[in-house]
């Protein structure tokens, strides 16, 4: 099994690993990673693995295989072949797109602080991001949710995390604000992510350590998907 190194250290770009196993499909596994592997609607990490003799393989994204559970490097077309079982590696990561991944992940954390409503669905990107809300009966406007997610942002709030038991979790129901997206399960223990005391919430992502590493984001879109559907969208303000 991968160590995931990214769930304890979201700010590592390099690290050095072995190479566990090559797929026929040429997906690569290592003993421990740090490219985040796509989920909770956040991309799977790319970036290249540097082998001994200086040689790359670019990794273009990172999934979990749905039947192993293995962690899956997927590589560029037409560059199976050159890792094997064993061989050492150096990871790294493009780290200006998680960067922005982790900031854009972080403030759709304060996004459902302003916007009080049950999740039922998001998507993380570089450029911009949307949660998706069960809101019956929605009464603010983009200004008005720009204005408070950015006054959270600047009070710079610490991002801490902590780990409970899947007892601990079971038991605060509360806390599970995504109702698309579960809190993983299966380890014994659940991640706790938490923003200084505004947010509280089971999380596997990446996230900033302090809230003013976000900069300037706006809400760009309200859009009506459904009945009682909104979704949200958030982009960086240059
Ligand atoms: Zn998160």
């Amino acid at each position: 099994m991968t160590e995931e190194l990214f769930r304890q250290d979201a700010y590592l770009t390099t690290c050095d690993a072995t190479v566990l196993a090559v797929n026929d499909d040429g997906s690569i596994i290592l003993d421990r990673t740090i490219f985040y592997i796509t989920g909770g609607g956040q991309p799977g990490d790319s970036g290249y693995l540097e082998k001994q003799d200086g040689s790359h393989i670019d990794i273009v994204t990172t999934r979990k295989d749905r039947k192993t559970g293995a962690l899956l490097h997927l590589a560029q077309d037409g560059q199976d072949g050159k890792v094997n079982a064993g061989d050492k590696v150096t990871c790294h990561i493009n780290w200006e797109t998680r960067y922005k991944y982790m900031r854009h992940h972080t403030a759709l954390h304060l996004l459902s602080v302003v916007v009080p409503f049950a999740v039922t669905g998001g998507q993380i990107g570089a450029v911009e991001s949307r949660l998706d809300f069960n809101i019956p009966d929605p009464d603010f406007d983009k200004e008005g949710l720009t204005e408070k997610l950015m006054a959270l942002i600047n009070q710079d709030h610490a991002v801490t995390m902590r780990w409970i038991t899947d007892e601990e979790m079971d038991a605060q129901p509360e806390l599970v604000k995504t109702m698309a997206v579960q809190p993983p399960r299966g380890s014994g223990k659940v991640r706790l992510v938490a923003i200084g005391d505004v947010d509280l919430q089971p999380c596997g992502g990446t996230h900033v350590k302090q809230t003013s590493e976000i900069g300037s984001v706006a809400v760009t879109k309200i859009e009506n998907k459904g009945k009682q559907n909104r979704r949200i969208r958030i982009r960086f303000v240059d």
